[in-house]
């Protein structure tokens, strides 16, 4: 058996050669064998049936007829140069036309014989028409000759790639080609009790029968197989860095409650826990006793309470003896945990500080002193926090907010800082679809708080046409009557900041006459504007001194003002469902009936429509999510552009969710019952894979 053979340069494979190989390098990305055994066809083409003339129409797909030339012309001049063959059967004429490869066409075709042509029927002038059809000779024989091959593999080409006679048949050529070469190699890499259990098609069946399908039924086992690899490898390779790390890594063990958990939950917490919450506390009470490094992952809507349970299970390592910290991603962030930590407990229970970039020296010194100590048990910050100078005397646990904008080798300098490990609870209020999560999260745990604290009013969110802008200004005034403040917000598209400034600057216009002084006070936040003009015009508006905060999205990230009770999107139709969403979580922070309003203009697509009804329909950011992830696929999710997901070829994280879980499930239990995979039926997944399992990677947590 050849292991290497998927690894030989496509030039060397049968029929093709230096240059074919350089364009299917350039054109297809291919440049070995395993390249091209990967290159699925993108669709299959039912070729047992034959159509008569007078059955096409335009809507057909391609399909296939007899036909008899009658006549061969070549027309035109230049660029209008095309070939004309006319054609019939016995219920009509068929015209077929060649813009390219003219010459070579015209001399294959002979007038007065019947081929069989393939292509898409079109009309021209109510002349039934086909545009480089495929031609093959018909005979009796040519249609047995094609044998049990029903569905034909279709595979995307290019102008380059046909110049080179590399159309969809060329390339299913070289297909056949390879597997003939090479389908003895092509060897199992799942292990049997695994095929056997989900009756899979074995590998070697699999890639021959995605090629070239015996039947319908075939292609959908061999696809079945296919896709499941894909993702049986992908959590393999997450599951299999976890449970290293765990084996590698030990992690402080917090034994016990004490006084600071205890006196904070019966004497300062000031109102009762969800279920959500007591539930994210005991999975992280759990993992603090095992003696591993926990990596846990918090998804939660803003406002669900997440801060509440970073605390709480601060104190339970501060009760332990460890230190504790905070990690966000901007200052205005950091500084926003700080206040509500602060409001918490306050100094006289347990002194909390604050660093960022703009802590005075001399502070610092003081903090970095207390730190060293051990003093300190509380700290909140910025990337400042994992400065080398910031030395702690034990810490051990880590809070870090927003995970993607953190990078790994971040988040490593933070661990370094102990022998042992702080356990890590990232936090994020961007949920993603649970089958996303198990993906691009594979190896952290993950935790859910799926429910708003008791009492608070859900946002009303309401859809408004231009048409209504008038009802949106008096709704406006209303709101600001009852001592409201608004935000206006206005999309940002990076191609065209000009005209997004353009369209703001307007929007202004109009504010400032509906709004005008001395009655109403307007701030103005874009991207053009200097850090310290924003900060001066954000300080305004959360001092309450202006009543509207008109801005592009700049204002996403954290800012809280609870007397701000309505948010207005402008061109709501523009953002994205998480963005929608991320924004409408501005709002809705104090005891008052909050609002978002969605204008949009009457001109909506499909999607822009889904998106506005669905924001109308729920407050859920996890329902949002799942939609979202209909909606665009799993490439345009947040966060997932830089991780393998996108190398998945054939499964897809939007409509597999149940193999997905399937596969999960599968190598769970492979590795509860054989961490280390030493069992002789799992021997097959420490090899090498014969045929490499895609371009997966995975910047793995270590
Ligand atoms: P998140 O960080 O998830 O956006 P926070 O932790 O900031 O949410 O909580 C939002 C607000 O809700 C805070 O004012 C917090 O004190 C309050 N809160 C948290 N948990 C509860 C609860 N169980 N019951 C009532 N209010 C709560
Ligand atoms: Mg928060």
């Amino acid at each position: 058996m050849n292991q290497q053979i998927f690894q030989t340069p496509i030039a060397y494979l049968k029929g093709v050669g230096a240059s074919r190989a350089d364009v299917l390098q350039k054109e297809l990305g291919v440049s070995n064998y395993a390249d091209l055994l990967k290159l699925y066809p993108y669709k299959y083409i039912d070729r047992t049936r034959f159509y008569k003339v007078n059955q096409l129409t335009a809507e057909l797909p391609h399909v296939q007829l007899i036909v008899r030339v009658r006549s061969k012309e070549v027309v035109g001049e230049k660029h209008t140069k095309r070939l004309v063959v006319q054609s019939y059967d016995d219920t009509g004429s068929l015209e077929l036309v060649w813009f390219q490869g003219i010459r070579w066409v015209e001399k294959m075709i002979e007038v007065g014989k019947a081929y069989i042509v393939f292509g898409k029927p079109g009309f021209f002038n109510n002349k039934a028409q086909m545009a480089h059809p495929e031609m093959e000779l018909y005979s009796p024989n040519a249609l047995k000759e094609k044998g049990n091959l029903t569905l034909q593999p279709a595979y995307s080409s290019t102008e380059k790639l046909k110049s080179y006679m590399l159309d969809s048949k060329g390339i299913q050529k070289l297909v056949a080609n390879l597997l003939e070469q090479t389908s003895r190699d092509i060897t199992e890499n799942i292990p049997q009790h695994i095929i056997s259990r989900f009756k899979l098609m074995s590998r070697r069946e699999a890639y021959v029968n995605i090629h070239f399908p015996a039947d319908a039924a075939t292609l959908a086992a061999a696809t079945n197989r296919l896709k499941f690899e894909e993702l049986f490898f992908i959590q393999f390779k997450m599951l299999k860095n976890k449970v290293q790390h765990n084996l590698k890594f030990k992690g402080n063990i917090f034994s016990k409650v004490g006084d600071y958990f205890n006196n904070f939950y019966n004497n300062k917490l000031p109102f009762d826990l969800t279920n959500a919450q007591k539930r994210v506390l005991r999975e992280i009470r759990q993992d603090t006793q095992r003696g591993i490094q926990m990596n846990r992952l918090l998804q939660g809507d803003v406002g669900s309470g997440k801060t509440v349970v970073a605390l709480m299970s601060m104190l339970l390592a501060i009760d332990n003896g460890f230190q504790t910290c905070i990690m966000a991603p901007t200052e205005i962030l950091a500084t926003q945990h700080y206040a509500s930590i602060e409001s918490l407990i306050d100094d006289s229970f347990l002194e909390v500080a604050l660093l960022t970039g703009s802590t005075s020296a001399k502070k610092r010194k003081v903090i970095h002193q207390k730190l060293e100590s051990g003093e300190l048990k509380i700290l909140i910050g910025t990337h400042a926090l994992i400065e080398d100078k910031v030395i702690f005397k034990n810490l051990g646990f880590v809070v870090i907010d927003e995970q993607h904008r953190f990078g790994v080798e971040q988040r490593a300098r933070l661990w370094r800082k102990n022998a042992v490990p702080p356990h890590v609870l990232v936090m994020t209020a961007t949920p993603i679809p649970r089958t996303l999560a198990m993906t691009l999260y594979g190896d952290l745990d993950v935790s859910v708080i799926d429910e708003l604290p008791k009492g608070r009013k859900p946002i009303e969110t309401i859809h408004f046409y231009e048409g209504h802008r008038l009802r949106m200004f008096g709704f406006m005034r209303e709101e600001i009557a009852k001592g409201r403040q608004i935000y206006v917000v206005y999309p940002l598209i990076k191609e065209s900041e000009k005209l997004d400034l353009k369209n703001l600057q307007d929007g202004v216009e109009v504010m400032a006459h509906e709004f005008p002084l001395p009655q109403y006070r307007i701030s103005i936040v874009h991207g053009k504007m200097s850090a310290a003009d924003k900060q001066v015009e954000m300080d305004r508006f959360v001092r309450g001194e202006t009543h509207i905060m008109v801005a592009t999205t700049v204002i996403e990230v954290g800012v809280n003002v609870p007397n701000a009770s309505v948010m207005i999107i402008e061109n709501a139709e523009r953002f994205g469902l998480s963005q929608l969403h991320q924004l409408r979580g501005r709002v809705g922070r104090g005891a008052e009936q909050s609002y978002c309003i969605l204008m949009s203009s009457h001109k909506l697509s499909h999607d822009g429509k889904v998106r506005l009804e669905t924001m109308v329909k729920t407050n859920n950011g996890f329902e949002l999510s799942e939609i979202d992830l209909q909606l665009r696929g799993p490439g345009n999710i947040e966060g997932t552009q830089q991780s393998g997901v996108l190398d998945l070829k054939l499964a897809n994280l939007a409509t597999d969710q149940q193999m997905l879980l399937l596969a999960r499930k599968c190598v769970e239990e492979i590795f509860e019952k054989d961490p280390q995979l030493e069992l002789p039926e799992n021997a097959i997944l420490n090899q090498p894979a014969v045929l490499p399992n895609g371009g997966l990677s995975w910047d793995k947590i270590s």
